[in-house]
């Protein structure tokens, strides 16, 4: 028989060979019916090649040499899919009522406070919720903002009733309700929207959302509140982040201090991330005023305490890749 037709016919039979292994799955009988050493049909059929006139070997050559790459491929593959089969779907049973769609998954806003939450409560902190329409006493006169202070004009702030109902523009307000209303020792985080009157864009919305905490003991000083936030940023970035604390001013406490982690999209370097600081600002913190204790009934001669705040947003905005605030807020898919 012609060469090149034998060729044919065992890739023919091979090809009907493949098709009933693909059903039982013995690929290894398969390869040995092809490949065994002593009777392999492509076996046999290469150790012919030497036997053949130099004319031929130089035409049948690679056509050998491809059959025998074709069939090995061929056998490999099948070998796979049908393993993957077996996985994905065992044996299907029909009879069985159908699962429950899962459509849906917690909003990446809820996903982030409620990680936060959990290591708070393992530290031992309460989490707190309070009203977002809130009276200016709780939000501004307990916390020692007096009534000519900038936060507290109609500029910032959404008033539902003037002069004395408004919408909270922070959730520190939980935290003069929580010092007025208990005794220390108090720790407690306040995760919560607050509103602003601001326009909204890309980065600023009328509303968003901050994570406080407040913690009042005696002897509570600012070791413990450094102790807290580093092993906080530490958790919600990583290990090895590297931070810095600056002075700053907050009219609810005092010292007050604000918490920079070096930038890590450029590492420091400078980007427009950080506007070329190579350091973000992350978080607000403080002593809690004097006065604001005072105010909240409790005696600052006897306890100290410290507080801290952060906007959520920008940071849900960073970890899930979200380039626009309103986003957050939108009920409409994007896709991109
Ligand atoms: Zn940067």
């Amino acid at each position: 028989m012609d060469i090149q037709n034998r060729v044919d016919e065992i890739h023919l039979k091979f090809n009907e060979d493949l098709k009933k292994t693909k059903l039982n799955g013995d690929f290894d009988n398969l390869f040995l019916k092809y490949f065994s050493k002593s009777s392999g049909i492509t076996t046999l059929l290469l150790k012919e090649l030497p036997k053949l006139s130099a004319e031929e070997k130089n035409k049948y050559g690679p056509v050998f040499n491809d059959l025998k790459a074709t069939q090995k491929e061929a056998i490999e593959q099948a070998k796979i899919l049908h393993e993957i089969e077996q996985v994905s779907n065992p044996l299907i049973d029909l009879t069985l009522p159908e699962k429950p769609a899962e459509t849906g998954m917690l909003h990446p806003l809820t996903q982030v406070i409620r990680e936060m939450n959990d290591f708070f409560r393992y530290y031992g902190f309460s989490v707190a919720e309070d009203r977002e329409i809130e009276t200016v006493e709780y939000n501004f006169r307990k916390l020692n903002l007096p009534e000519d202070h900038p936060a507290t004009d109609l500029q910032d702030t959404l008033f539902v009733k003037q002069p004395d109902i408004l919408l909270r523009t922070h959730t520190s307000s939980v935290e003069s309700r929580i010092l007025t209303n208990n005794k220390p020792p108090i720790r407690v985080v306040t995760p919560g929207k607050v509103y602003r009157n601001e326009t909204a864009n890309k980065s600023n919305s009328s509303f968003f959302h901050q994570y406080q905490g407040v913690v009042v003991d005696k002897g509570i000083t600012m070791q413990n509140l450094k102790a807290t936030i580093e092993t906080f940023l530490k958790f919600l970035y990583n290990t090895d982040i590297k931070m810095r604390f600056r002075y700053k001013y907050y009219p609810e406490v005092s010292p007050g201090m604000g918490a920079d982690i070096q930038c890590t999209f450029c590492s420091g370097s400078g980007c427009e991330v950080c506007r070329y600081r190579g350091w973000i600002e992350v978080l607000g913190s403080g002593m809690i005023h004097y006065n604001t204790l005072k105010m909240c009934g409790i005696d600052p001669e006897v306890y100290t305490g410290f507080a801290w705040g952060m906007g959520l947003d920008r940071l849900v905005m960073t970890k899930f890749g979200i380039p626009d605030i309103r986003r957050l807020y939108g009920g409409g898919m994007v896709y991109e």
